[in-house]
């Protein structure tokens, strides 16, 4: 077993750590520069209930892109695989997470994947449900499930800070509502968006969900299945090709477990029929993933040889 106590995981990030000083904390959210580029904790959630973990493990995150996966599982569980991707790709892109280029150029006009923010907003618009409110809040019923922690809610600093400054993702609903991919009040839809993105937790419980994830969607100390299988190996593959955004190659072959970053600095990872790992550190490398976070998972694979390839 990988790590086996959290004095030997403390080591790990402090080495990590000294990386931070090279990575920027995002500033295109208002309410995300706030955070302290020095911050790093990480955990890891085993299937016998056993948690290791390191550093301020109390700090909550934003999930922002993270809950892309965790829209796409209840998306798919919500209206089936044909439906879902008849409006959102499976191609990864070598564009920014918030680029409007391909969806102008492909034909037809649907997003490439549902990692990116036009695919995202595709994929949260087929959540079920009668009102914005309810969608929500059948969203962050599942997220409180997936991590056993029904105290999970969201920020409202940042979701407001995100309504405001959200721009970008208004004009890719609006594009997509031209292309009949969304067909909702797109004001309303990026409410729904933005509270999604704000939902906070620590990485106590990132670790958890990645767990779920690494067991196919089952919970392994009670044995429920909280995801169909088949859902949660189509969220891990999404993982690999584009979870790390453009960095999601280099990734692949230094790492090569599936995971999923964010640019308020975390990342979930899900180490295959072993354990979940989450993390967060604010400051971002260049391809907008947590600088020190990717370190741990380096070393980590490296040490105990975690790769699935
Ligand atoms: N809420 C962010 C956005 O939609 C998420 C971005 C991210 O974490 O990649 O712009």
């Amino acid at each position: 077993m990988p790590c086996t106590s959290s004095e030997e995981l403390k080591q790990i990030m402090m080495k990590a750590k000294e990386y931070t000083k090279f990575g920027k904390v995002a500033d295109y959210i208002p309410a995300l520069h706030k955070a302290d580029p020095d911050e790093l904790s990480v955990a890891i959630s085993y299937p016998d209930g056993n948690c290791l973990s390191a550093g301020d493990v109390k700090m909550k995150i934003s999930l922002q892109s993270i809950s892309k996966v965790l829209a796409l599982a209840l998306a798919l569980m919500d209206q089936g695989e044909d439906h879902v991707f008849s409006k959102v790709g499976y191609e990864p892109t070598g564009d920014p997470f918030n680029s409007i280029v391909k969806l102008e150029i492909s034909k037809p006009s649907k997003p490439l994947n549902p990692m990116i923010n036009a695919g995202a907003l595709a994929v949260t618009h087929m959540i079920k449900g009668e009102s914005v409110q309810e969608r929500f809040n059948r969203l962050l019923d599942f997220i409180r499930k997936l991590a056993g922690n029904p105290a999970i809610s969201y920020c409202e600093d940042v979701a407001a800070s995100e309504h405001e400054t959200a721009h970008l993702n208004r004009a890719l609903c609006y594009f997509m509502k031209q292309h009949g991919i969304i067909n909702e009040d797109v004001e309303r839809f990026i409410y729904l968006y933005t509270k999604q993105c704000a939902i906070e937790m620590n990485c106590l419980d990132l670790a958890r969900i990645g767990l779920v994830f690494a067991f196919d969607g089952a919970e392994p100390l009670t044995k429920e299945q909280i995801i169909p299988v088949s859902v949660a190996r189509i969220c891990k593959t999404f993982m690999v090709t584009c979870g790390m955004y453009n960095a999601s190659g280099e990734f692949a072959v230094r790492v090569g477990i599936p995971a999923k970053s964010c640019v308020s600095g975390g990342i979930m990872g899900a180490v295959p029929n072993r354990f979940g790992i989450g993390i967060f550190g604010a400051a971002l490398d260049n391809k907008g993933n947590s600088i020190a976070g990717v370190k741990i998972l380096e070393m980590l694979s490296k040490q105990y040889d975690l790769s699935m390839f």
